[in-house]
This record gives structure tokens, C-alpha cells and sequence, in this order.
């Protein structure tokens, strides 16, 4: 009789496969390691502004009477419309690159940190922290291994000769290493620093962050 046993944590999605690594960004939604980038949806910024009229047009209806009931309605409707549409783009995104990749490795953003700081509308739009806790998701349901990376000066050093060249800032769209001459769109550049430490994460055994993912993230 033949007795296996095992003491080992087996992690629920084993790193295999192409790694590919992501930047979520301003200017465009994401940047791969493999230099796609995804735009981010301008209708988000439309569809607010048309949710910002509306809540001035309220402030000038009697509150309780049939007209005011009638556009908080509008308003609410046009909420979940936007929460609806976001979600799908996020779920359409996550399944997009979980086509081509074995591993996905992202940051580990402070969000909390974010928001407190100048980039906090921008980045609450962009709703980064629910794409990737739906990304997570999609990676578990999808089994490609999905880990994260610490996001710090990811978009400060080469990812060619990990030289660190500094704050770029936001203008300064292309990356230029002055040491190797790597040359890449900046957001992609990040993305590499990302994949870069992500793989030598596995390298050391020293997985960033396994997954136990729990739930549907709807
Ligand atoms: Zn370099």
C-alpha cells in the first residue's frame, strides 16, 4: 500500500505559460510587457459630465415634488448604467489578456494613498482597484496564475539594464534609457519593470502573492 503524502501548500493556479506583465496607467487604461496598450474609455468621461448635469439640474426642482422624483430616478438609472458598462469593460479587458498569457503579473497599488493624492479622481474613474480584483477573478476561473508586484518607481528604472533613471513626468511619453539606449513607450516600460519583478519573484521561490481567490467578483 502506497501512502502519499503531502505538507506542502499547493497554490490553486501554478505559474506557467507566457508571463505577461501590466501597467495600469492615465493616459491609456493599461500597457503589456508585450507593448499592447488598451485605451481607456473616453464614454466614462462623457457619461459623467452628463450625470454632473443632471445633479445641477435637481438642485433647482422642489425636493419631494413629481419633477424632482423623476430625475433622481434619471440619476440613479444613469448610475448603474455607468457601474454596468465599467464592469463589462473590465471583465472584457481581464479575459482579453488572460487570450494570451499564462501569468499575469500587476501591481500592488495603494489605492487609499492614490485617491489622497492629485491623481485621486483620475484614478477613482479609471476604478482600478475593481479591475483587479475582477482580473484576479478571471485569472482563477481562466487558470492563469496572477500575482503582484510591489508598484514602487516601476516607471523609474530600465527594464532592459534595471539601471534607475528617475521620475519621468506624465508628459514624458517614451522611455530612453541613458545607460543601454532601451527605447519603449514609458507605460510599457513599466510594464516590463512588472513582469521583470514578478519573474524573479518565482525565480527566488518566492511567489509575490499566491492566489485564494474567492468569489465572484459581480
Ligand atoms: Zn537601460
Amino acid at each position: 500500500m502506497l501512502v502519499l503524502q503531502m505538507d506542502v501548500k499547493v497554490p490553486e493556479r501554478m505559474p506557467h505559460g507566457e508571463p505577461v506583465g501590466i501597467d495600469l496607467g492615465l493616459l491609456s487604461f493599461l500597457a503589456t510587457s508585450t507593448g499592447e496598450t488598451i485605451a481607456r474609455p473616453r464614454f466614462f468621461v462623457d457619461l459623467q459630465g452628463k450625470l454632473k448635469l443632471l445633479q445641477r439640474r435637481l438642485k433647482h426642482k422642489k425636493k419631494g415634488s413629481k419633477n424632482w422624483q423623476k430625475l433622481q430616478m434619471k440619476i440613479a438609472k444613469l448610475h448603474e448604467y455607468i457601474s454596468n458598462t465599467r464592469k463589462d469593460f473590465h471583465f472584457k479587458t481581464a479575459h482579453h489578456l488572460c487570450d494570451s498569457a499564462g501569468m499575469i503579473f500587476a501591481e500592488d497599488l495603494n489605492l487609499k494613498g492614490l485617491a489622497r493624492g492629485m491623481l485621486g479622481k483620475h484614478c477613482l474613474d479609471a476604478a482600478w482597484g475593481q479591475f483587479l480584483k475582477i482580473l484576479k477573478w478571471v485569472c482563477w476561473k481562466r487558470d492563469v496564475y496572477f500575482a503582484q508586484v510591489d508598484h514602487r518607481g516601476t516607471n523609474q528604472s530600465c527594464p532592459q539594464c534595471l539601471t534607475v533613471t528617475g521620475f519621468k513626468e506624465l508628459s514624458e511619453r517614451i522611455h530612453l534609457c541613458p545607460v543601454c539606449g532601451y527605447q519603449t513607450d514609458r507605460d510599457v516600460a513599466a510594464a516590463q519593470v512588472v513582469l521583470a519583478r514578478g519573474e524573479t519573484a518565482l525565480r527566488e521561490g518566492f511567489p509575490p502573492e499566491p492566489l485564494p481567490c474567492g468569489g465572484s467578483p459581480r
